[in-house]
């Protein structure tokens, strides 16, 4: 595991030992997700069936070549939504509705610090739960549910088998490759970074010289080691697919790690305001820290 990301769970601990809004916000956002995702094909919206044959478009049994467009369509119209989301408020999507981001939470909760062996079990296992969801939802798409239980032992072995290999594959996914990948291998990731910046809605800097008791815990707890201060500032090339000297904006994910570790900073230190928000801003700020430091030693 990367040293960042050692530095980051660290302030995960010390953040996650209170509860958070962000923890219920994020807890419907993903069900909300994995309910459209898997809403559409069970409820016969659109299906494409490859084990019985039986195809649905709105409702009612289709050609496989009508079902089929309806399940393209389908996604795409989910990519539609998700792009207009990005338009106004970034990558949020990323951080708040993205199952394969949760994946990635799920997975670095389990190498949280000074865990007991029954809190790490927990994590393990809904982490587990949580990927079975995942990949049982996307393969509704493709397959009837019931061949699990009412197939032929082939179909069976077949459905269970393309389960099982989901599942550990998100499931590992989660534990090692994490937020690495958002950072330079997403392709939908990294088209969101090029199109649309969060302009209007997102995390923005405020107060830097009244509130700021520059703890930099914001800056270590990012997954995708940014400096939420300083959004503007532009990122040298990460590698993979993702975009080089664009500024930090276009890559974050509007997930608020940052705010949430800013906020329990803030209330550690009795101090105030939080100089880290999410919501509309007019513009992406930077760090002056020449005028900083003059501001600093005026009041010397
Ligand atoms: S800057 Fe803040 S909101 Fe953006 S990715 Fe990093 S932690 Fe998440
Ligand atoms: S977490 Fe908040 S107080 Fe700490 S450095 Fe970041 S913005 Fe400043």
């Amino acid at each position: 595991m990367a040293k960042a990301s050692n530095i980051r769970l660290k302030v995960l601990k010390a953040v996650r030992s209170v509860g958070h809004r962000y923890d219920r916000l994020r807890f419907v956002s993903m069900l909300f997700s994995l309910a459209v995702l898997a809403v559409v094909p069970l409820c016969g919206l659109a299906r494409v069936d490859v084990w019985s044959g039986r195809h649905f478009l709105l409702f009612h049994e289709a050609p496989f070549k009508h079902a089929l467009a309806g399940v393209i369509i389908g996604i795409a119209a989910m990519y539609v939504v998700t792009f207009l989301s990005n338009v106004v408020a970034g990558r949020m999507f990323c951080g708040w509705g993205c199952p394969v981001g949760q994946v990635s939470r799920f997975g670095e909760a389990v190498d949280v610090p000074g865990l007991k062996w029954k809190q790490r079990l927990r994590a393990e296992t809904e982490g587990a739960l949580f990927s079975a969801a995942f990949v049982l939802s996307v393969m509704a798409w493709w397959v009837d549910p019931r061949v699990f239980w009412m197939g032929s032992p082939a179909a069976m072995a077949w459905a269970w088998g393309m389960l099982t290999v989901g599942v550990v594959g998100a499931y590992a996914h989660g534990r090692w490759w994490r937020w690495e990948f958002c950072k330079t291998a997403c392709p939908i990731g990294l088209y969101y970074s090029f199109v649309s910046p969060a302009k209007w809605y997102g995390v923005y800097f405020r107060n830097q010289h009244d509130s700021c008791i520059e703890c930099d815990a914001c800056d270590n707890v990012c997954p995708v080691d940014l400096a939420p201060r300083d959004l503007m500032a532009a990122i040298p090339a990460r590698g993979g697919v993702s975009i080089a000297d664009a500024p930090g904006r276009n890559h974050c994910l509007e997930c608020g790690d940052c705010i949430r570790a800013c906020e329990r900073m803030i209330e550690l230190k009795g101090e105030g305001p939080v100089p880290l928000l999410l919501g509309y801003h007019d513009g992406p700020q930077r760090i002056d820290r020449e005028k900083a430091l003059t501001a600093e030693q005026g009041q010397g």
